[in-house]
């Protein structure tokens, strides 16, 4: 049987890396595999998608998963608008990484489907001290698959190698992994599909050169854009600390941080989508990031 699985998440959190790590694990596990990515401009906050098709029999099927078994689910704000872009049957099991309950989640995004929820992204900042959980997302995802863990380890290893972490930081992402690993139970998915599906072509509208490249179609317009729902993280100012040397004010790429009239820099939460520069950037260390739905 060939299992498929979408992964998720935003620009930052490592779905890239989980998918290749899952994708050589069960390589490692003699499978068939196929995994890739899928994402538009780079930039930290925005939706990526990765793909992984794993079977016993040499897989025919190319392009995107459209009709996952398994949908993982690295960032529940995505729950709102991202998953009706996929052909999320009522079978499809899905994962979540969220603090929320299951009676949350179910009422909130009318969700009906076999649910697994864990709190990876807690688990990433305990370990790692990072907001990233590419090995949480492929140790949970690799559990509720069933994989054997000794070839997730050596997938780990394998992928942070290739990045260049130091043996460190490697060993740190193998606890992480470990612990996503246990936090969940093997699940038992829907039957694959069997009837052979129509390629799903897509016409390509050609698209002159003046709508379909880069441009800036009126100065400042950043300001306008409302990504605050990328984020899942939020910057906190401490003003007993700041400085006001506007320096965080320079560096926001999105504009999202204004200077008022009391001189102070001042977050608008509906334009940040939560990238940290303003965290790094910030010479004193006034700025704190907290997860988004923490109250200030
Ligand atoms: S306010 Fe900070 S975290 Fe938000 S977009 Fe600007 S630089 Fe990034
Ligand atoms: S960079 Fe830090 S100290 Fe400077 S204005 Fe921003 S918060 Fe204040």
């Amino acid at each position: 049987m060939m299992i498929s699985v979408c992964l998720l998440g935003r620009g930052g959190q490592g779905i890239k890396s989980a998918a290749h790590i899952l994708g050589t694990a069960a390589f490692l596990g003699g499978h068939y595999v196929q995994d890739q990515p899928l994402y538009g401009a780079e930039r930290r906050g925005g939706p990526v998608t990765a793909f992984i098709r794993l079977s016993d029999e040499p897989i025919l099927d190319r392009g995107p998963v459209t009709d996952p078994l398994l949908m993982v689910v690295a960032d529940d704000s995505l729950l709102e608008d991202q998953l009706k872009d996929f052909n999320v049957s009522e079978d499809t099991v899905l994962f979540v990484n969220t603090s929320k309950n299951v009676d949350h989640i179910r009422s909130r995004y009318g969700i009906s489907n076999q649910l697994v929820l864990s709190d990876l992204s807690l688990m990433a900042e305990e370990v790692l001290e990072s907001p990233v959980v590419s090995a949480a997302v492929a140790g949970a995802t690799s559990r509720l698959l069933n994989q054997d863990f000794g070839d997730l380890k050596q997938a780990v290893m394998l992928e942070l190698r290739n990045i260049g972490l130091d043996q460190k930081e490697a060993e740190k992402n193998l606890l992480l992994a470990r612990k996503a690993y246990d936090s969940v139970m093997p699940v038992k998915l829907p039957e694959a599909k069997k009837e052979a599906r129509e390629p799903a072509f897509v016409e390509l509208v050609y698209h002159g050169p003046e709508a379909s490249t880069c441009s800036i179609t009126s100065p400042g317009n950043s300001q306008t854009r409302r990504v605050g729902d990328w984020a899942r993280l939020k910057p906190l100012i401490d003003y007993d600390e700041c400085t006001k040397c506007r320096i965080c004010f320079v560096y926001c790429p999105d504009s999202a941080i204004t200077i008022g009239t009391d001189d102070y820099p001042h977050v608008n939460y509906d334009a940040c989508k939560g990238c940290d520069i303003c965290y790094t950037e910030c010479p004193v260390k006034a700025i704190s990031l907290v997860r988004r739905d923490e109250k200030a």
